[in-house]
């Protein structure tokens, strides 16, 4: 039964939502994340994708219940880099061999339309692809940064249950995040999303809606993991760190959108000093190592104990390169782009 829905997926890339989840609901998961590294390999090849992580401020108007950085943690120690720091950052990625930079925040107004469209335009200069991750604007400020030069852009839905995501940040609104995932498609960005696994009152078959919804927006990227309790926040009392749920939601999520971009994340290394690498024997083709400078990125604290804070960004790089060319993969040495979206 579980081998016939497997080679159904292998061969076809589609899965009803009850049979999502009973390959969700089963516990032997080495058969999924097999099939999962076996189409990975097929049609995204051995090439290992790294994008250097710049993560440039922690200041966040949102107030979501699971992040470290929300508006109300009064404890988190606030910084924000001068766009010159941003780009002298993109300066080190691209001489350290980086062919993508990904620039993550909070949702920080300070990073308006003349400073960004600024920092991405020096960055592009650097030859070097730029992705977004900087939360929710209006279809106007994503065309201003398309026109400057970036090409991707990071948006999670975090959750397609409507009713869960407006408990879990206040004062946001799922249809919102909807229509950014679709104004960014529009406007001819490649777009990422996501969820977290293993929300409180998140079902399996949410999971599985949300695996449908991947497939349904068409993305060209897909990040998934780990919910991790941060002590800060409303949810620090809940259990979270499901790694092993997360794997398998990233496997379903590489069966049903075969050729696309999905990173090994650090919320999975977090939880598994090895999670990344196992992620990239389970269907991921990417890894974001940070860039950002020791001194800064302790406070981008999402969630505690993140992989890799006490690092440098080459200390980032080498760890991860060394493992990614020991498991027999190699590192991509051009952009990266989403296979179907190059010309
Ligand atoms: N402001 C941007 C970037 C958010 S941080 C945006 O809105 O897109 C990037 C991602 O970290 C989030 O989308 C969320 O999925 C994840 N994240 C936040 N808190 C987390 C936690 N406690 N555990 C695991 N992942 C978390």
């Amino acid at each position: 039964m579980i081998q016939e829905l497997l080679d159904k997926a292998v061969n076809t890339h589609q899965l009803k939502h009850g049979e999502l989840l009973t390959l969700l609901q089963t516990e032997d998961s080495a058969p999924l994340l097999a099939a999962a590294d076996s189409v990975r390999r097929q049609y995204v090849g051995d090439e290992v994708h790294l994008r250097a992580l710049i993560e440039f401020s922690n200041h966040c108007r949102n107030n979501c219940c699971y992040c470290g950085i929300r508006r109300a943690n009064r404890k988190a120690v606030r910084y924000r880099l001068k766009p010159v720091e941003i780009i002298n950052l993109g300066q080190q990625a691209a001489a350290m061999g980086f062919k993508t930079v990904v620039l993550q925040s909070g949702d920080d107004a300070w990073f308006d339309v003349p400073r960004l469209t600024y920092i991405i335009s020096a960055l592009k200069k650097l030859d070097l692809a730029v992705t977004l991750s900087i939360g929710e604007k209006s279809r106007e400020e994503y065309q201003a940064y398309r026109e400057a030069g970036a090409a991707r852009y990071l948006l999670r839905i975090e959750t397609t249950d409507s009713d869960l995501y407006h408990r879990l940040d206040p004062g946001m609104s799922w249809e919102n995040r909807r229509r950014c995932l679709q104004d960014l498609k529009e406007l001819g960005y490649e777009v990422g999303s996501g969820i977290m696994v293993g929300l409180p009152g998140q079902s399996l078959s949410s999971i599985a809606d949300d695996i449908l919804f991947f497939q349904e927006c068409d993305l060209d990227m897909c990040g998934i993991g780990p919910f991790i309790p941060h002590p800060d926040t409303p949810l620090a009392d809940y259990p979270g760190r499901a790694f092993d749920l997360s794997l398998k939601v990233m496997a379903l999520a590489r069966l049903l959108l075969p050729d696309i971009n999905i990173p090994a994340t650090t919320a999975m290394e977090t939880l598994n000093p090895e999670g990344r690498i196992i992620a990239l024997q389970s269907g991921a083709n990417v890894v974001m190592p940070n860039v950002t400078s020791p001194e800064c990125r302790r406070f981008y604290e999402l969630y505690p104990d993140k992989a890799g804070v006490g690092e440098t960004a080459e200390n980032s790089r080498d760890s991860i390169a060394g493992k990614i060319r020991a498991i027999g993969r190699s590192i991509g040495r051009s952009a990266g782009s989403h296979k179907s979206k190059k010309s």
